[in-house]
């Protein structure tokens, strides 16, 4: 049987390092949806096109072709590779211009019909890993186990900090942070929530490894 698990939470609460521990721990493919909104926000500001139109942006979602891949081994800057266009945009979509308009983007319905067919179509495949805000809810209802990870947002404002290396810059972290946590929860479609019969980790009081030991071993415990 497939192996499909999804999993949910705000920024900075360990999705991306759990989900690819988890991924490799179990033999799935990895895919992280954030990366594939971060690249359509790039595209929709390096046109110029204003976040508020959902029309156009989701015209642009249909028209551009986005692909997230497996890092090479060498690739030590990154867990998976992000191409807009076939132009590797992996660095790029991590910068504070892109954080700050990609909720505005990801809110519209245009956009996430354009990209739940991508993101069903990647979980298709095989075994899967993926990770995003409404996994779980909307875009895999169906998958073998849902995750929701968490923690508050001053612990994951330390660990972007931390991340960066940049400690004097934690005021600025924790207020793009919550900002961005508003938006997400409290946008009309596909708000980020706890799916139903989600196994919730509280990331701040769990290490990686034991987070990713929870999900496999309640992933080990499910009947076939
Ligand atoms: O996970 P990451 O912080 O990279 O996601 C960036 C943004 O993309 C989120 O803040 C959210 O606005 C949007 N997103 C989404 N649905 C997903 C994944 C990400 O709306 N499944």
């Amino acid at each position: 049987m497939t192996r499909i698990v999804a999993i949910d939470g705000p920024s900075g609460a360990g999705k991306s390092t759990i989900g690819h521990a988890l991924a490799a721990r179990i033999d799935a493919t990895y895919v992280d949806t954030g990366l594939m909104y971060r690249a359509l926000t790039l595209a929709a500001v390096e046109r110029g096109i204003d976040v508020e139109d959902g029309v156009v942006l989701g015209v642009l979602a249909n028209q551009c072709r986005i692909e997230v891949e497996r890092a090479r081994p060498e690739q030590m800057d990154r867990l998976e590779t992000v191409r807009l266009d076939g132009r590797d945009v992996t660095l790029e979509v991590r910068q504070p211009h892109i954080d700050r308009a990609v909720s505005a983007v990801s809110r519209h319905a245009q956009v996430r019909t354009a990209m739940l067919s991508v993101q069903r179509d990647a979980a298709a495949r095989g075994d899967t890993v993926m990770v995003g805000r409404d996994i779980g809810t909307v875009v895999l209802p169906n998958a073998t186990l849902k995750v929701y990870l968490t923690a508050n947002a001053q612990v994951r404002a330390a660990r972007r900090a931390a991340e960066m290396n940049a400690p004097d810059r934690l005021a600025e972290y924790l207020a793009e942070i919550e900002r961005r946590d508003a938006a997400d929860s409290g946008r009309a479609i596909a708000p980020l929530r706890q799916a139903d019969g989600a196994l919730v980790l509280d990331t701040g009081r769990l290490s990686v490894e034991a987070c990713v030991d929870a999900i496999a071993a309640r992933l080990e415990a499910l009947p076939e």
